[in-house]
């Protein structure tokens, strides 16, 4: 079977800014088909749980207070690529939205909650490293891979 990055929160682990989780029932279900390595590149880079939410910013990443906490995210990001590459992970399935782990959909950094096209610091990282990555709404399409591949 494949080894598969997950963010960590999809899995019912409370690694949220807010100290929560977004637990999704359908990712269980990629145990049948991969092993599931899970990741949270926001408190593998030091940063604690919970935490003032942070969105990026032109070429930073802020918290909503207005700190910069770019080194943070680039040290969770170049964390999540090494456990990647250790354990030959060729796809992610990312929390959609996250600052980190977005996949396609990012708040915009004004902290207002609008949405903009856009990856996560975390997924842009892998899939410059040719890490197929996935978000949280293409579940199925992932479980298909897996099953028509493995
Ligand atoms: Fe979930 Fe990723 Fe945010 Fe961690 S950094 S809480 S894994 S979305």
């Amino acid at each position: 079977m494949p080894n598969i990055l997950i963010s960590a929160c999809l899995l019912g682990i409370n690694c949220r800014y807010d100290g929560k989780n977004c637990l999704n029932e359908k990712v269980l279900k990629l145990r049948e088909y991969a092993n599931i390595i899970p990741i949270c590149p926001e408190q593998m880079g030091g940063l604690s749980t919970p935490r003032v939410p942070g969105e990026i910013v032109g070429n930073k990443i802020l918290s909503k207070s207005g700190d910069n906490l770019t080194d943070n995210y680039n040290n969770g990001a170049n964390i999540a690529l090494k456990i990647a590459q250790i354990n030959n992970c060729k796809y992610a399935l990312l929390k959609q939205k996250s600052p980190s782990c977005g996949c396609g959909l990012i708040y915009d950094g004004s902290f207002s909650g609008k949405l903009i096209g856009g990856d996560g610091n975390t997924t842009k990282l892998l899939k410059e490293n040719g890490i197929m990555c996935f978000n949280d709404e293409e579940i199925e399409k992932l479980l298909k891979l897996l099953i028509d591949k493995y």
